[in-house]
C-alpha cells in the first residue's frame, strides 16, 4: 500500500442527524462522499447522480452479479448498495471517503476493508429523536413509527462500531467526527511509507561502515 485514503463508514437511527452532519463534514474537509444506487423511488428534491443513482431492480440485481457493489442491503423494502470503483479509485488516490450506509452494509465493509472505521450516531434522547424526525417533516406518523422500530433492531449492532457519536451540539460533533478521521492517519497502516523510508535509512547507515566512525 503506497497511498490510501481513510474509509469511514457512519451509520445510526433515522432522525439522528447523519444527512446534516454530512454536510458539515464537507463544507470544510475534501472527503469524497459516495453515491449509493437505490431501487426506491426519488424524493421531491432528489436527483439521479445527485443524492443516489435511482435503478431499478433488475440493473441493482445484475450490479450485484458483476461484483459491482462494495456493499448492499435491502432496507425497508428497498435495496440499497455502494458501487466499488468509484470509492476504490479515491482511496487508491489517497482521498478520505465517506459511507452514509446502514448496519448490514456497515458490517460488510468492516469484513472487506479491516483498516474502515465506523462510526455510530446516536441522538441525546428518544424524545429529541421523535421531536428532529417530526421537525423535518418528511415523513407520515406511520413511516415514524416504522423508522422506530427499526431503530429498536439497529441498536444490537452499535457494539460492533468503532465510535458512538451522540449528535446533540451539531458542531460538536462534526468536531470529534474529523478529529478521529484525522487521528486514522498516525496509525502504522496510513505510516507505511514512512517507516519504509526509515527502514531503509537505517540499513543504508548500518551497511555504510559509517557508524561507529565518529570519534
Ligand atoms: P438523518 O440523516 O440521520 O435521518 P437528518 O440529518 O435529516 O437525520 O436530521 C433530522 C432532523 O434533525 C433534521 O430536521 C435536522 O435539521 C435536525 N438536526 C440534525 N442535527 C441536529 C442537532 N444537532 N440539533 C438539533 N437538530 C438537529
Ligand atoms: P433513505 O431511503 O432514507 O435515503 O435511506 C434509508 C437507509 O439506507 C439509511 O439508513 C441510509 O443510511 C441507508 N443507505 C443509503 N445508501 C446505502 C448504501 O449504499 N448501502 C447501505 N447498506 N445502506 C444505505
Amino acid at each position: 500500500m503506497s497511498k490510501t485514503g481513510v474509509l469511514t463508514v457512519m451509520s445510526g437511527f433515522s432522525g439522528a442527524g447523519k444527512g446534516t452532519i454530512v454536510k458539515g463534514l464537507l463544507a470544510d474537509h475534501d472527503y469524497y462522499l459516495s453515491i449509493s444506487c437505490t431501487t426506491r423511488a426519488p424524493r421531491e428534491g432528489e436527483e439521479n447522480g445527485r443524492e443516489y443513482f435511482f435503478v431499478t431492480r433488475e440493473e441493482f440485481e445484475r450490479m450485484i452479479r458483476d461484483n459491482e457493489m462494495i456493499e448492499w442491503a435491502e432496507y425497508a423494502g428497498n435495496y440499497y448498495g455502494t458501487p466499488k470503483k468509484a470509492v476504490e479509485d479515491r482511496l487508491s488516490e489517497g482521498k478520505d471517503v465517506l459511507l452514509e450506509i446502514e448496519v448490514q452494509g456497515g458490517m460488510q465493509v468492516k469484513k472487506l476493508f479491516p483498516n474502515a472505521v465506523l462510526l455510530f450516531v446516536i441522538p441525546p434522547s428518544a424524545e429529541e429523536l421523535l421531536s428532529r424526525l417530526r421537525g423535518r417533516g418528511t415523513e407520515t406518523e406511520e413511516q415514524i413509527r416504522l423508522r422506530f422500530e427499526q431503530t429498536a433492531r439497529e441498536i444490537h449492532y452499535i457494539k460492533d462500531y468503532d465510535y458512538v457519536i451522540t449528535n446533540d451540539e451539531l458542531d460538536k460533533a462534526i468536531e470529534k467526527i474529523n478529529a478521529i478521521i484525522d487521528s486514522q492517519r498516525v496509525k502504522p497502516v496510513f505510516q507505511e511509507d514512512s517507516i519504509q523510508a526509515l527502514s531503509q535509512g537505517i540499513t543504508h547507515l548500518i551497511d555504510s561502515s559509517e557508524l561507529g566512525k565518529k570519534d
